[in-house]
């Protein structure tokens, strides 16, 4: 019999998903020797020593019979010389050899089946254990400080394990062999309840009394994977005003997290499709429409079809609903105006203690924050539209069908922000990073970023950033290139945008749709409502047409509040005066502020322009009076996609094309006259109907002039339902094909993303 002896690197998701122990059953099976051990680049290596056909049978059992969680992206094998040398097959000390580069650890896994049953079984040494974890479940992403993967490089390394957790850690037939999470009530992290003073309350069971306070109405700050959540009954209206008040967020939703699926469709609609994803080991915020017995507060969720769902995915959350009869509770994430969510316990007491009454917190640090992820489906086609990719799904790669030659970093923009390395064909997109408008969410970026080029090993040559000249993510890459000697690439918002819808699909050339609130134009100018033509063998694009430049009068203030939009668009259409001083109650200067604006708008003053597609749905939504003070970002496109729920299209507008631009005026004046004609359901829906059968009959018009047989739909007003599925049927309808992105988000979270491919693969 032939004997052989090999090395074989495995790179991939293969740490923190029980491979060792998966390698090290496939070994004894087949009856060979040598070792398993974990690498400082994330990846694995083995060495084997037998029979010729045990190896072949290892080899191919090693991809077939992966663990769940695993992810293969290569497997290199050496024949080495020289005999053999090992008596039997073991996992060995893991090694800070860094030499590979592309491997990356898995993201939080929610609690699995196996544990959450050991949860509830009085038998069991964990039961009740609020974290306990297997090799299939638990933390990762947010606990791991450095590689390889192992207890003393996570924030677990204050826990050393009791015996009997060592024992199962020990034991290769136990679910738990070389689980770096695995803990017990006796030596893993432990829970406890405390004032706003951050004062310890002696009690036996602080969970389950933090359940029984949240559901008698009090605020509570808990800690969870990858941050604060700050927590509150979904039925009583007196702690949401009292949170929404001292918070300064009348109107922007909260999100839920239901004890159950069973109790989710009390109130809302689950589709099978939503089902699925909210029971995955993502575990994401799926937004769910409301159902006719919706009964939970108006508060939670104002005046929107929708709201954000989660189910428990810790033993902590589950416990939190026992002895109590709510089918949900607020989860929001807790944090500071334009800060990063808030991870630390001292930092939580000294920021949150003003605002909730009690802190359930444990004593393990977060190495990394990780917001929830938000996800929503588009009925019908189940298109996912990514609102936040983050706890769940960073820093997993998405594949692509194309390889670059430089690895790129890209930091993305300002608003939702994310950073991004493209490194050969997988794209690492970090967790949910937030506004970068300040130094702590710079900060915030920089380290995220910092760590996610450590964990994937890759050495950086190219930084794309924002055309912006002064967004602040344009600064540090500017300052990062100079630091390193990286070459720098600008790359224009909605161009980035349509780039990582390409990717996305391997598509070649297509004609997309770019549509969002705001993004730097090549001229220098406010774009969002953009027909560009873009190919894979150029850098850049083609601006085929545009929404009609549109004023905003006095720049940003303009962003928040949506009558001066509408007073801009409406000008030379209607009589303004009595209409604006018919809303003055909307204005903080109120009649003062009126007549400066009718002044400013007569003059030609204080004007900047933008082509937004977000603007325009922001004005159509003050008109119709849906929604006429912005208090969060896409507040008035949100409140009137809600609006237009079941309604039609009564206007039924013909789309009014001048050369290459869509009019949008006489969409606004329309709306204005008929306004007390027809229900605000329908003259929201017309609207929508109007800017989707225009932006898809000129994009169809434009990718037939140009041989393109692709067209799609990217920027953040993709996440829209009502325009995306209109637009896919008229597109269809034409012959063309119609893509929307499937991983990546459409909005700006996914603008680093797209930087990155268009550097990588279109940069040459
Ligand atoms: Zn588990
Ligand atoms: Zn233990």
């Amino acid at each position: 019999m032939a004997q052989l002896r090999l090395k074989i690197q495995v790179t991939g998701i293969v740490q923190g998903v029980g491979f060792r122990p998966f390698v090290y059953r496939t070994a004894l099976q087949n009856g060979l020797h040598g070792y398993v051990k974990n690498r400082g680049d994330a990846g694995v290596e083995i060495i084997l020593e037998g029979q010729e056909l045990a190896v072949q049978r290892f080899l191919s059992d090693l991809k077939k019979k992966k663990p769940p969680l695993a992810q293969i992206h290569n497997i290199i094998t050496t024949k080495l010389q020289g005999r053999n040398g090992y008596k039997k097959f073991v996992i060995t000390k893991s090694s800070n050899e860094a030499e590979l580069s592309g491997s990356v650890i898995p993201p939080d896994i929610a609690i699995c089946d196996e544990c959450l049953s050991e949860l509830r079984d009085p038998k069991d040494p964990r039961f009740e254990y609020f974290f306990i974890t297997c090799t299939n479940c638990g933390p990762r992403f947010t606990i791991i400080e450095k590689l390889p993967y192992d207890r003393e490089n996570t924030t677990m390394r204050q826990f050393p394990m009791c015996s009997f957790c060592l024992s199962e850690y020990r034991d290769p037939l136990n679910r738990r062999f070389h689980a770096q999470t695995v803990a017990c009530p006796k030596c893993g992290p432990h829970v406890h309840l405390t004032d706003a003073k951050g004062r310890t309350l002696k009690l036996k069971d602080p969970i389950r009394k933090a359940g029984i306070l949240l559901s008698e109405g009090h605020a509570l700050a808990i800690k969870g994977y990858g941050g604060f959540h700050i927590a509150l009954s979904a039925t009583k209206s007196e702690p949401l005003t009292r949170i929404r008040n001292v918070k300064h967020r009348s109107q922007k939703p909260f999100a839920l997290m239901a004890r159950s699926l069973k109790a989710a469709k009390t109130f809302a609609v689950v589709t099978k499709k939503q089902e699925e994803l909210l029971s995955s080991y993502m575990h994401p915020i799926v937004l769910l429409n409301k159902s006719r017995q919706y009964d939970l507060s108006e508060l939670v969720a104002p005046e929107l079809h929708n709201i954000g769902v989660m189910l428990p995915y810790t033993g902590l959350h589950h416990m939190l609903f026992d002895g109590i009869q709510d089918v949900a509770f607020v989860m929001t994430s807790a944090n500071p105006p334009n800060q990063p969510i808030v991870k630390d316990n001292d930092e939580a007491v000294r920021n949150l203690g003003d605002i909730v009454d009690y802190f359930l917190l444990h004593d393990r640090q977060i190495a990394h924050r990780c917001d929830d992820s938000v996800v929503r489906i588009h009925s019908n086609r189940n298109n996912i539209a990514f609102i936040r990719r983050s706890r769940g799904y960073a820093p997993a790669p998405i594949k692509l069908d194309r390889k670059t030659k430089n690895c790129v970093l890209a930091l993305g923009g300002e608003l939702n922000n994310t950073s991004c390395i493209l490194n050969g064909d997988k794209a690492f997109i970090s967790q949910h990073i937030g506004d970068v408008d300040n130094v702590e969410t710079r900060a915030f970026l920089e380290n995220a970023t910092k760590h996610l080029v450590r964990l994937t090993n890759s050495k950086i040559e190219t930084v794309a950033h924002d055309l912006h000249p002064k967004f602040i993510t344009t600064k540090l890459a500017q300052d990062l290139a100079k630091e390193n000697g990286w070459q720098v690439i600008p790359v224009q918002h909605h161009y980035a945008h349509a780039a990582g819808l390409m990717a996305e699909h391997n598509a070649n050339d297509i004609v997309s749709i770019c549509c969002d609130g705001y993004g730097y134009g090549s001229d220098g100018e406010a774009w969002g409502g953009e027909i560009l033509l873009c190919t894979n063998t150029a850098y850049g694009f083609k601006r085929l047409g545009h929404l009609e430049k549109q004023p905003m009068i006095g720049g940003d203030l303009a962003t928040f509040n949506p009558l001066r939009m509408a007073a801009g668009i409406l000008q030379g259409h209607v009589d303004l005066e009595p209409w604006l001083l018919s809303n003055k109650k909307h204005f903080p200067h109120g009649e003062t502020e009126i007549h400066l604006i009718l002044q400013q708008l007569a003059r030609r003053e204080n004007m900047l322009y933008t082509t937004s597609c977000g603007r325009i749905l922001d004005a159509v939504s003050a008109v119709l009076g849906v929604c006429t003070e912005r208090t969060y970002e896409g507040e008035p496109s949100m409140k009137l996609e809600s609006t237009a729920i079941g309604g039609k299209d009564a206007l039924n507008l013909e789309p009014t094309l001048k050369n290459d631009l869509l009019r949008t005026d006489i969409l606004v004046a329309e709306i204005f006259e008929n306004r007390h004609k027809y229900s605000k359901t329908d003259l929201a829906y017309s609207a929508h109907a109007y800017l989707a059968k225009g932006l898809a009959e000129l994009a169809i018009e434009k990718a037939f002039q140009n041989g393109v047989k692709v067209v799609g739909f990217t920027g953040g007003v993709a996440c829209n339902e009502i325009l995306a599925l209109k637009m896919q049927r008229l597109v269809e309808a034409s012959g063309l094909r119609f893509l929307v992105h499937k991983e990546v988000p459409p909005g700006d979270g996914g603008l680093s993303f797209g930087q990155a491919v268009a550097s990588g693969f279109f940069h040459s």
